[in-house]
């Protein structure tokens, strides 16, 4: 037996009958452009979180990130518990009060 249930469409918020329970769009038009939404939004974080990296490494020098490797390569599981914030931050906030 089938049983219908009223629902709103996850992603243009249209009303539509539910067949099954993990029914979550009104059409497959809306299935496919949510889920292209989605995968747009997904590239685009990485993208920026890979500019943001590569901008604050180019403002550091070559001896600062060699340091920086250095100390994260020494560095024990304990101090990495205690360090309150990324080397990278610590870098380029002692950068800025120069
Ligand atoms: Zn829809």
């Amino acid at each position: 037996m089938t049983r219908l249930t009223g629902r709103a469409c996850k992603h243009c918020t249209n009303p539509f009958l539910a067949v099954r329970s993990n029914h979550r769009f009104c059409s497959t038009n809306c299935r496919v452009a949510n889920h292209r939404a989605g995968k747009k939004e997904e590239q685009e974080v990485q993208v920026t979180f890979v500019e943001y990296i590569s901008d604050a490494i180019s403002q550091l020098s070559y001896p600062e990130l060699v340091g920086a490797l250095g100390v994260l390569w020494a560095e024990t599981p304990e101090e990495m518990k205690e360090r309150k914030e990324s080397l990278l931050y610590t870098l380029l906030k002692k950068k800025q009060q120069q």
